[in-house]
């Protein structure tokens, strides 16, 4: 089994889930006492907000940058960033790292291509529905269009997660506002939604929607097991 080094606490309350589901599959495959082997550099969000809203990006590359060189030095075989906003940042870790870097929008933009989906909304912070590194990526390498919410949605969407999701505050209001904008982008041809910020599924549910939910966290943890059992033999 290849070790998985993940960097997570932005925010801890996702971070905490893609323990959780590496080691369910882990088990769910290999079964028994198995347990994923895996090390976590977690950053405190607070700098990391602090700098996002600062668009103080040099100084955000340099954190991600030193935390992909700690794994690697923590004798990790792949970085996994936990969280969809700082792949704005993955140009620079896969700079300063020799170990493969798993980027969320490969392993969600493969799931997409599979369930056959051709538009999709994407839901996420201010940067990441705005910006195009998840974008192009899903457009260049997957042929799939994306479609974001109209500003003043993105602003709804932005503020729940900053004021609420990061904090474990999950509110039946803000769960009726997202999914008022999901069905709004059906109306826009949207076939699927991309919950693209890894809190997102904490409020949403496949159950709460009547398009395929396409669950970053979930897609990306799933994706590190596949590479860490990549070699294995699934009986011992
Ligand atoms: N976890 C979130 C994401 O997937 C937002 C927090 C952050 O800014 O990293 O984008």
């Amino acid at each position: 089994m290849k070790k998985i080094g993940l960097i997570g606490g932005m925010s801890w309350e996702s971070s905490l889930v893609y323990y959780e589901i590496i080691n369910e599959k882990v088990r769910e495959i290999l079964g028994g006492f198995h347990s994923s082997k895996c090390v976590m550099e977690s950053v405190d969000f607070a700098e990391i907000e602090k700098l996002q809203h600062k668009n103080d990006w040099d100084a955000l590359n340099k954190i991600m940058a030193d935390s992909a060189k700690n794994l690697e030095n923590a004798k990790a075989d792949i970085v996994v960033l936990c969280t969809n906003t700082m792949h704005l940042c993955s140009e620079e870790i896969k700079k300063n790292i020799s170990i493969p870097f798993l980027h969320i929008a490969v392993a969600t933009g493969k799931k997409i291509k599979e369930e056959k989906i051709k538009k999709v909304l994407l839901l996420g912070t201010k940067f990441t529905m705005e910006q195009e590194f998840l974008k192009k990526t899903l457009k260049n390498d997957f042929d799939i269009e994306v479609i974001i919410p109209n500003n003043n949605d993105r602003e709804i969407v932005h503020r729940i997660i900053y004021n609420e999701l990061v904090h474990g505050k999950i509110e039946a209001d803000s769960k009726k506002e997202y999914q008022r904008i999901i069905n709004n982008s059906i109306d826009n041809g949207a076939q699927g939604v991309i919950l693209g910020c890894t809190e997102i599924p904490l409020l949403i549910k496949n159950k709460d929607i009547n398009i395929p939910a396409f669950n970053t966290t979930r897609i990306h943890a799933e994706s590190a097991v596949e590479f860490a059992l990549e070699q294995e033999s699934i009986i011992d």
